[in-house]
């Protein structure tokens, strides 16, 4: 589904990825774990477009979205969930899932209104809070609002920056199950995660990144707790 080939991104003079290649598969919950500074972020930055990569393949679907805008990989398919949530704080819950929706919103306004009634069912908190500004939420509401935003766009696969962190543990409990319902009814998912135990329950693929390049890779049942915790953590 999603096909990554010797994908560089650097920061001005810093090359942050060093040639990553990976392959995430159709249905698939794919996670990448790492230490920090290993690239985590700047691969998803890249693959949704805010970064543009120096070099490399991303064919997605089997359309080439090497470098294209953000909206338009939004278009295909592809949605991002930031780290730290990145709600927009000012604006309300309804009006950031109507953000969520912005490439669909001129044409099929009725739809957009339907879907957010939708996901309203799925997250009741959020028609709770419906007319709240977002920035005044908690951190587990907030995380839910950066879901529920990327799930708007109707997406095909998400990719998902470390929705635990800063999460007191019964909350993370309820975002990881919200992903794993996601993935069961047919949405990919690549999720970057600091708390590898957490994503060893959930995932099927694992890819490690080291220093800007993947280090390891395998199914869920090549990966032994204490080979993630060194790879993701000591990178090693
Ligand atoms: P973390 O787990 O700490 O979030 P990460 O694996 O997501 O880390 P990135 O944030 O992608 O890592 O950073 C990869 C490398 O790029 C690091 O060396 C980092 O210092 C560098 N980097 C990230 N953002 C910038 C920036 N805006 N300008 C310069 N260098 C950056």
């Amino acid at each position: 589904m999603l096909e990554v080939k010797n994908l560089e991104t650097s920061y001005g003079l810093i090359k942050a990825l060093k040639g990553v290649t990976l392959t995430a598969k159709k249905g698939n919950l794919t996670c990448i774990l790492g230490p920090n500074g290993a690239g985590k972020t700047t691969l998803l930055f890249t693959l949704s477009g805010i970064l543009k990569a120096t070099s490399g393949q991303i064919v997605f679907e089997n359309k080439d979205l090497f470098n294209l805008n953000a909206s338009l990989i939004v278009e295909n398919g592809l949605a991002l969930v930031p780290e730290n949530r990145l709600v927009f704080p000012q604006l309300s819950v309804r009006e950031n899932l109507l953000a969520g929706a912005y490439t669909r919103l001129r044409k099929h306004k009725e739809a957009v209104n339907n879907d957010i009634d939708d996901l309203f069912k799925r997250f009741p908190i959020l028609k709770q809070r419906s007319s709240q500004m977002a920035g005044t939420m908690s951190g587990g509401e907030q995380q839910m609002l950066a879901v529920a935003r990327a799930l708007m766009s109707k997406p095909k696969m998400i990719l998902m920056d470390e929705p635990s962190v800063g999460l007191a543990p019964m909350i993370v409990d309820d975002i990881f199950s919200i992903i794993k319902e996601l993935n069961q009814e047919g949405i990919s998912i690549i999720l970057v995660e600091q708390n590898a135990t957490k994503a060893l329950e959930i995932g099927d693929y694992f890819y490690f990144l080291n220093q800007g390049k993947v280090s390891f890779h395998g199914e869920k049942s090549e990966m032994s707790k204490e080979s993630i915790i060194k790879s993701a953590y000591l990178g090693q």
